[in-house]
């Protein structure tokens, strides 16, 4: 990034990348079938070789094995195709990521011990994809703000780019925004497979983001997603100028969750060298910073779901944070809070002085 230097994708791009998923058991709601865009994807998935099974009624039943290690299995080996009920076309909001959020699909068939969605989404976690995505993205310009920049964000309940093979909904989301003035559509990603966005026109309208760590943490806490090499890798194509092969988009790292692990500052001053290797041209960058935090609700469905994690979530070594709804947050104390943002801080502004840091949390 600092460096003016530019140059096509390099061997390092060559390393190794995640297996595209494929589920063991797709389902389709008759509803689903009925848009359009389910169809769609019905054919995508059946030219993949999955044979999908069309379920008798649009409720998605007999989720749950024999015991909670069998349902987990199961749902994480299952992609539900429905439509999403009408609640979805009423956003909200999310500071500081992005103006508002919409779905185009809830889970995600990665298995992070840390995993935010075990929080947030009730039930096994099968991933579900909305069949009803062309509503779903018509109804976001009824939240674009005339006269102001307006951001969306499609990666709160999922990692879009681990499904995309199967849906093509990234694809459509992408399709859509770059037709609209003032707005931008903002996704975040633990995968690689970025080839198939690379020649798509987008306007400047997209950013996608890079979610990156520590290796040690990558390795130990991220199963089932693409290699840190191989997201560094994905960076730099989705980065580089279309003129060089790349897709030219102004793009982003999320690191999260950084963690205060043994050694965190070589471990991470290590990645920053990784991200400087990967972004040696100059380019529109961004970093979102986000320190671990976990609630009661996550720390129990993800001891469930990890039972011999290595992932520290003890309440004695954090504060107990409330919100306005009285929801309950472990965050890491605030003399370890200063010294990491610090670290961060300042170690972007040296190493990538024309990048911006959205914020730190
Ligand atoms: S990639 Fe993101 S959504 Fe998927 S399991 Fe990991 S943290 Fe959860």
């Amino acid at each position: 990034m600092t460096n003016t230097q530019t140059e096509t994708i390099s061997p390092a791009a060559a390393a190794k990348t995640a297996r595209l998923w494929m589920p063991k058991r797709v389902l389709f709601t008759p509803a689903a079938l009925d848009e359009p865009f389910g169809r769609q994807i019905h054919k995508r998935i059946s030219s993949l070789g999955i044979e999908p099974v069309v379920l008798p009624s649009n409720r998605l039943t007999n989720l749950r094995g024999a015991d909670e290690r069998e349902t987990y299995r199961n749902a994480k080996n299952t992609l539900a195709v429905v439509t999403a009920p009408p609640g979805a076309l009423r956003l909200q909001p999310i500071p500081p990521s992005a103006d508002w959020q919409f779905h185009l699909a809830e889970g995600c068939p990665a298995h992070c011990q840390y995993c935010y969605l075990a929080g947030s989404l009730q039930g096994p976690p099968v991933t579900r994809v909305f069949a009803n995505l062309p509503a779903i993205l018509e109804n976001t310009i009824r939240y674009e703000q005339p006269g102001r920049f307006t951001t969306f964000e499609a990666s709160c309940y999922t990692d879009p780019l681990g499904i995309e093979h199967l849906t093509g909904s990234l694809e459509a989301s992408i399709r859509h925004f770059r037709q609209r003035e003032n707005t931008q559509l903002r996704w975040v990603t633990k995968f690689d497979h970025v080839e198939p966005l690379l020649g798509l026109p987008h306007h400047g309208r997209v950013r996608p983001r890079l979610s990156l760590n520590a290796e040690i943490v990558t390795r130990r806490l991220e199963g089932g997603t693409a290699s840190l090499s191989s997201r560094l890798a994905a960076l730099r194509k989705l980065a580089l100028p279309t003129v060089l092969g790349g897709g030219g988009y102004p793009v982003g790292v999320v690191l999260a969750p950084i963690m205060p692990i043994p050694g965190w500052q070589e471990a991470y001053t290590q990645l920053f060298d990784q991200i400087g290797q990967a972004l040696d041209f100059p380019c529109d960058l961004t970093f979102e910073l986000i320190s671990h935090r976990f609630t009661p609700g996550s720390k129990e469905v993800l001891t469930g779901w990890y039972p011999n994690t290595s992932l520290e979530m003890d309440e004695a070594r954090r504060v107990k944070k409330t919100n306005k709804f009285g929801g309950v947050k472990y965050v890491y104390p605030g003399d370890q809070m200063r010294a990491l943002r610090q670290f961060f801080e300042a170690k972007i502004a040296s190493r990538f002085p024309d990048a911006r840091v959205l914020y730190w949390t």
